[in-house]
């Protein structure tokens, strides 16, 4: 790849995914970027079918090829028989390790005009602004494992908690760049009140912070920042969290904003690399129908703009396309409109 080159993956998947990545690809092509390359691949059920795998060596290598993924979605009820390797939704985690993608972003964001859609108090919720790193390779999802039989014949099962300091400064740098991009405050979740896993964490995460002398940092138990995302989700900035603490806070941080409809992702390898995607699934029961939002996926291009292509400008542009198109009134069926998925692509385009 030439250092002007912007290739980028385009992995669209099944159901909705093919439908609102169409509408991302419209975007990116009217920003008239230069050297902007796009190359399709299949993904998911749609891989499987074709190639009788989820995450064909093709598409791996388009992935490889390229300066970062565009991803719908994955998952095909009808696949559900076949033995787990196989699944569609084995495309990501096969993605995920092969490319190395250590470090979750997830956005929350109440855009104006959409505050009576949360569950909480719209006051509250217009405040929301947040980002959520997690760690996505390591702690109790990837520790040693098992059921075992106790000596009194209790069966027993057990998942080990671990962090090596290389793998929480990894992470830690992540936060910290995040929050020297946005408003220089970041947030540190752990339980080191009861965890050694989390003591390290937080040992480690202060020795980084050295390195950023400008960042205010902060630390949480996990419990209280449960309760604080509700209370008073507005104090938070950038939040950097383990595997397991960050894909609970992150999911409740996504059900503050409202709708599945606006939430894009990001999935970070060491470098700039990355892979970009909405939070939402292949939504099977409205796919085909040009009824999805594709606005998340739209969002995750503009974060992909932002973190693998260093276009803070233009990532900038077309959120605020967004924010635009959505106080003109333009909302999809999850934000209990009637537009359609070329309606609002065509109102995020001219917004912008
Ligand atoms: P889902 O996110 O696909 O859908 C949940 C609900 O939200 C559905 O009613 C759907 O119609 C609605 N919805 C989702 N996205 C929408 C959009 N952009 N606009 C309007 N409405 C939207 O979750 P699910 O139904 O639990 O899962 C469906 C499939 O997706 C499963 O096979 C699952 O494994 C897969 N999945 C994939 C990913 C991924 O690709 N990363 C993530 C989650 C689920």
């Amino acid at each position: 790849m030439s250092a002007d080159a912007m290739r980028i993956a385009v992995f669209a998947g099944d159901g909705i995914g093919p439908e609102v990545t169409a509408e991302a690809v419209r975007v990116l092509q009217a920003l008239d970027l230069p050297g902007l390359e796009l190359v399709e691949g299949d993904v998911g059920g749609a891989a499987y079918r074709k190639h009788g795998h989820p995450l064909p060596p093709e598409t791996l290598e388009i992935a490889r090829s390229c300066g970062a993924i565009l991803f719908g979605a994955v998952g095909d009820f009808s696949l559900d028989h076949l033995e787990r390797r196989l699944r569609p939704e084995q495309a990501v985690l096969g993605l995920r390790k092969e490319l190395g993608l250590f470090a979750n972003l997830r956005p929350a964001t109440v855009f104006k005009g959409l505050e009576d859609l949360t569950t909480l108090r719209p006051e509250v919720a217009a405040k929301i602004d947040l980002l959520i790193v997690r760690e996505l390779n390591g702690d109790v999802y990837f520790g040693e494992k098992g059921t075992r039989t106790l000596d009194d014949g209790r069966r027993q099962g057990w998942d080990m908690m671990s962090y090596a300091e290389d793998e929480v400064r990894r992470i830690a740098h992540t936060g910290f760049k995040a929050a020297m991009g946005r408003s220089k405050k970041l947030c540190s979740v752990d339980k080191a009140n009861v965890l050694e896993t989390s003591q390290l964490w937080r040992d480690v995460v202060i020795e980084v912070a050295r390195e950023y002398p400008e960042v205010e940092l902060s630390h949480m138990y996990v419990d209280n920042a449960a309760m604080q995302l509700v209370k008073n989700p507005g104090q938070f900035d950038v939040i950097v969290t383990g595997n397991l603490f960050g894909d609970i806070l992150s999911d409740q941080a996504s059900m503050c904003v409202g709708s599945i409809g606006l939430l894009a992702s990001a999935s970070l390898a060491e470098g700039t690399y990355g892979l970009y995607e909405p939070i939402h699934g292949s939504a099977p029961d409205i796919a085909g129908q040009g009824l999805a939002n594709p606005m998340a996926t739209i969002l995750s291009a503009a974060m992909l703009l932002r973190h693998s292509f260093g276009l803070e400008d233009q990532a900038a542009r077309i959120e605020a396309a967004v924010g635009k198109a959505l106080a003109q009134g333009v909302r999809g069926g999850d934000l209990g409109g009637t537009d359609g998925t070329r309606a609002i692509g065509d109102a995020v385009l001219a917004a912008l």
